[in-house]
């Protein structure tokens, strides 16, 4: 189907999307009325990432274009490589992200491990500033958590050749108990060059960094991206952050000192960050303790000011051809950013 067979669809699109933002937004009035209107759009944008027909749909389209290049480094390696030089020069560390979840196929999740070994390399001949990120089912997770392990060995020794490390991001929630696993047994086969993700949505989050506090691991802190149930899940944005908070203390706490963590604090919201930096004044923790995180083209002003302030400040650069899924996530988060979809229509 090409673009212009999809024109009266996307304008309806548009006009239905622009409609219920209005009404939503300013018919209805009320604050409270806005906020449920902007949870509900993030359910459907969450929903849709997983959702085949609206990937193609989507894909094809050249209107997304605009925000996609907004949010993706692009779909080359090169490209990545040429804006973590970038970055690089203004001061900030990168971790590169080769788009990719879900594979269905081994062959998919073998592809996706070279790749990334791949990229490792090219990071050290190029003396790039950067480390990677990977997720488990873009290296077969889903299909056999063996195969995912097999995998992250391959990656983190050639890491290890590169003196590199790499990060585990973490997924839905029907796979943290066995992204942790593969976490733990990487560990305990002797890499120490690996890193994890926590969410502060899910309940068994403070358990999980109790536990990864012990090991003295590398831990990721963010708010978590995906559409989770009651059951697992916080369902009030208040209480993911009241627990983001109480996080940031346990991870910058006496215990993860003594024990080696070194965390980073993914977010662009100004409250974590300001509790971040209370924090470590609070307890005199020198700058190169932790480090803050953010993604590419999410609020680059902070990311500056965190980096004129002396913070250790790096950032998440995606880049590849699968990247509907990311790109819809990072819609859920700010819907604001949908209008900008529209606006290019
Ligand atoms: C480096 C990094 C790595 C991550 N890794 C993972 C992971 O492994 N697993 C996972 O589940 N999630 C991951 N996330 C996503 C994270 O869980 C949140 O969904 C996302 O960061 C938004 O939460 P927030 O802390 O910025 O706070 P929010 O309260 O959501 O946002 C605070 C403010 O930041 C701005 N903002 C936030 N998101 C956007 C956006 N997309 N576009 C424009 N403005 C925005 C807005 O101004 C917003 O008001 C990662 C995030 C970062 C920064």
């Amino acid at each position: 189907m090409t673009d212009h067979c999809l024109l009266p669809t996307f304008t309806t699109m548009k006009r239905i999307i622009d409609n219920a933002l209005f009404l939503g937004g300013v018919a209805v009035g009320g604050y409270v009325a806005y906020t449920q209107f902007n949870t509900v759009l993030q359910k459907i944008l969450l929903e849709l990432s997983s959702a085949d027909f609206a990937r193609n749909f989507v894909q094809n389209s050249k209107f997304v274009q605009p925000i996609v290049s907004r949010f993706v480094a692009g779909q080359e390696m090169e490209d990545a490589l040429a804006v973590a030089k970038t970055l690089n020069a203004a001061g900030m560390l990168v971790s590169m992200d080769y788009l990719g979840e879900s594979v269905k196929y081994p062959d998919e999740a073998l592809a996706a491990r070279d790749h990334i070994c791949e990229m490792l390399g090219k990071i050290a001949n190029e003396n790039v500033n950067a480390n990677v990120s990977v997720k488990l089912t873009q290296l077969g997770l889903k299909l056999n958590g063996d195969l995912a392990f097999d995998n992250m060995r391959e990656i983190l020794t050639q890491a290890k050749s590169a003196d590199n490390w790499v990060r585990i991001d973490m997924e839905e929630s029907a796979v943290t108990a066995q992204t942790i696993d593969v976490f733990e047994r990487l560990r305990d086969a002797g890499f120490d060059n690996v890193g994890i993700v926590v969410q502060s949505y899910l309940y068994r989050t403070a358990d999980d960094v109790a536990k990864l506090i012990k090991r003295g691991a590398r831990v990721r802190l963010c708010k978590g991206a995906y559409d989770e149930p009651i059951e697992v899940a916080f369902g009030k944005k208040t209480q993911t952050d009241a627990n983001y908070v109480r996080l940031i203390r346990e991870l910058l706490g006496e215990e993860a000192r003594a024990n080696g963590v070194y965390p980073a604090f993914a977010t662009h919201d100004d409250k974590m960050v300001q509790a971040v930096i209370d924090y470590v004044k609070e307890h005199n923790i020198a700058t190169d303790k932790f480090e803050f995180q953010m993604l590419y083209g999410v609020r680059t002003e902070l990311q500056d000011h965190l980096r004129d302030l002396g913070y250790r400040v790096r950032i998440y650069v995606p880049y590849g051809e699968a990247w509907y899924p990311y790109l819809m996530r990072r819609m859920a988060e700010k819907p604001a950013n949908l209008q900008l979809v529209l606006a290019n229509l």
